[in-house]
């Protein structure tokens, strides 16, 4: 039976003031929050990470958010971390950055992306934000004499914030505010020493939710060892084993595995994890994640989890129907035939590592598929490019360049000779972030002869600081405390500019941002004069971000002190990425500016207005 929370305006950690009362039960849930109307989906890992998890849990997001469900995803994290802003990208990976600014994990990229749908600070949790907290109320006196522990009060924090995700669904309708499903993925996995209190708290929640609430998928791997050619699934019962020893019992079974799990496979874990035949599913590799969705459907994996959550009668087959053409369309597209071949050099410092760049990769493949295009990266260490000459060997015969985003010292002067031969050679480009400043430093140095122009965060003494800290603008906008300018912000657009042919007239766009360091405004009337174009300005203050070449110097020639990458979806690709892979094409193949794509994409003389014309 459903029943109310406690009291909503007590705030959660009060509600100690009572604790005897309470006795050993602490299960805090916010205003309003009715039990057993939110579901919850548990993806928890077992005999080793990596097998992706998150992609697994969007995917299934997905699916039923496209039958008309409203979803939410949380990623539970055991680090100690705050957030995932001081993590090095070598071992995790991007640092994804979301509108309100919260510094994540990638997988909150993979969510966004896959379910088309912007996350907060809400769908993201770490150990060390939860200790964090804790330990502040403590030292408030918030437990009034109470002795502060893993259970109940760790648990009780983690089951409040994620109750308080469930309370973000939609304003109106029948169903209040309470988002329909709550999907839970549990970093690392089960038997780390990490996580151990996000398991236990989960177990709380289901219990407390009530039979039928809650879903626990157990994403497992299936060994198949070269010498033996066959499928093992020991270390499997064994990952099982101990999710079932921490009190949970999974309903469903997911087996990542290289090739479709055999039913002698599937038989064993069924009988040794007390889960049916029908609810152990073969999650094999496949070509391209974006046919997971389909892939999950017609193996009847979302209808197992409907029945599990007593959910069939929420579904809306019509906009089933409609979502799911839509995708179809799109991985069909994603695995078909390309029109169009073009290669794309990416010169930054962690080109060994796709993962370090992984939504630019991502924002590539989407504008690939819209524009018929296959895109071959090929990625450049700068650290090792010394000169202008090096990074026109290391780049002959790409049709465009990107250069990212980055901190420190370590290839920066490689990515200005690639900033160099593309403005030279007037090969499309596109300068994100860091590459953006590398754009106007390049500008300074080679067109007005500033020899020594730098940033301020490799060269603090320079007299010509064009990119530098500016403590006093950061005060103007609020920010204050952390030291980097994070999160969505207005952009305003330049009428008659490629930005503004790019976002098709927009005067203001809205992009994310990570950076400490700008155009410094002393150098702007000097950099424009020289030729160069700050298109995208913040709209009060001085801040330049979105630099561009006028059609006349160049075809393609862009930079954007934010990440246009992290917004780029497989169904709306990122206008900024969009121009520059249509400019390769149509540098390589002129007929393509004429067709209706080209006319889109391809900025020529005919679709830019002149001078003249608006004079
Ligand atoms: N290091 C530069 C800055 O802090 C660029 C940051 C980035 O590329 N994300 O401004």
């Amino acid at each position: 039976m459903p029943q109310s929370g406690p009291d909503p305006n007590s705030g959660f950690l009060s509600q100690f003031s009572n604790s005897e009362e309470l006795g050993e039960h602490f299960s805090p849930a916010p205003a309003g929050y009715v039990r057993g109307r939110t579901r919850f989906v548990v993806v928890i890992g077992t005999v080793m990470s990596g097998l992706g998890k998150g992609i697994f849990s969007s995917s299934l997001a997905k699916l039923l958010k496209d039958k008309g469900l409203s979803v939410a995803p949380v990623k539970l994290e055991g680090y100690l971390n705050i957030d995932s802003g001081t993590l090095n990208p070598y071992r995790h990976g991007e640092v994804f950055v979301l509108d309100d600014g919260l510094e994540t994990d990638m997988d909150l990229g993979t969510y966004e992306r896959i379910l088309g749908q912007n996350l907060s600070r809400k769908n993201f949790m770490t150990a060390g934000q939860i200790y964090t907290e804790i330990l502040e109320c403590e030292r408030r006196g918030g437990y009034l004499g109470r002795d502060v522990q893993m259970i109940p009060h760790v648990t009780g924090a983690v089951k409040m914030k994620i109750r308080e995700l469930a309370m973000t669904g939609p304003t109106t309708g029948p169903k209040g505010k309470q988002i329909d499903v709550v999907f839970v993925e549990v970093g690392g996995t089960a038997g780390d020493y990490e996580n151990g209190f996000y398991i236990e708290a989960l177990r709380e929640l289901a219990f407390e939710e009530g039979d039928g609430s809650t879903c626990f998928v157990a994403l497992t791997y299936i060994i198949e060892p070269a010498i033996l050619g066959e499928q093992k699934s020991k270390a499997a019962q064994l990952g099982m084993k101990r999710l079932m020893e921490a009190g949970i019992q999974p309903h469903i079974i997911a087996c990542r595995a290289k090739n479709p799990v055999t039913p002698k496979v599937a038989q064993k874990i069924s009988m040794f994890s007390n889960v049916p035949m029908k609810r152990v599913f073969s999650m094999h590799d496949r070509d391209s994640i974006y046919v997971i969705p389909d892939a999950m459907r017609s193996e009847g994996l979302d209808r197992e989890i409907l029945s599990i959550l007593e959910l069939h009668d929420r579904v809306d087959t019509v906009a089933e129907d409609a979502a799911r053409k839509v995708w179809s369309t799109f991985a069909s597209r994603l695995s078909g035939p390309r029109d169009h071949q073009v290669t794309l050099g990416i010169s930054g410092k962690y080109a060994a590592l796709r993962d370090a760049y992984a939504s630019i990769d991502k924002a590539v493949e989407h504008c690939g598929v819209a524009l018929g295009a296959e895109v071959q990266i090929r990625w450049l260490d700068t650290s090792d490019v010394d000169t202008a000459e090096h990074a026109a060997t290391a780049l002959e015969g790409v049709n465009a360049i990107i250069v990212p985003g980055g901190f420190g010292t370590r290839g920066i002067e490689g990515k200005i000779h690639c900033v160099e031969l593309a403005r030279i050679q007037r090969i499309p480009f596109l300068g994100i972030c860091l590459g953006f400043q590398m754009a106007v430093i390049e500008y300074a140095r080679n067109v007005l002869g500033w020899k020594d122009a730098n940033s301020t965060e490799f060269d603090s003494k320079t007299k010509h600081a064009v990119i530098s800290e500016l403590p006093d603008q950061k005060k103007l906008e609020g920010i204050m405390g952390g030291t980097m300018r994070l999160g969505a912000q207005d952009v305003a657009i330049t009428p008659n500019s490629l930005a503004s042919f790019l976002f098709v007239g927009s005067k203001l766009v809205r992009e994310r941002f990570r950076h400490r360091y700008e155009v410094d405004p002393v150098f702007i009337d000097r950099l424009e004069e020289a030729g160069l174009v700050f298109s995208g300005r913040h709209p009060q203050h001085a801040i330049m971000q979105v630099l561009e070449l006028p059609l006349t110097s160049h075809p393609y020639f862009i930079g954007a002190q934010f990440h246009p990458e992290l917004t780029s979806r497989p169904l709306a690709p990122q206008p900024v990425f969009m121009g520059l892979i249509a400019a390769a094409i149509a540098q390589k193949e002129p007929s393509f500016a004429q067709t209706p794509t080209g006319r889109r994409w391809v900025r020529s003389a005919s679709t830019t207005p002149t001078a003249n014309s608006h004079s």
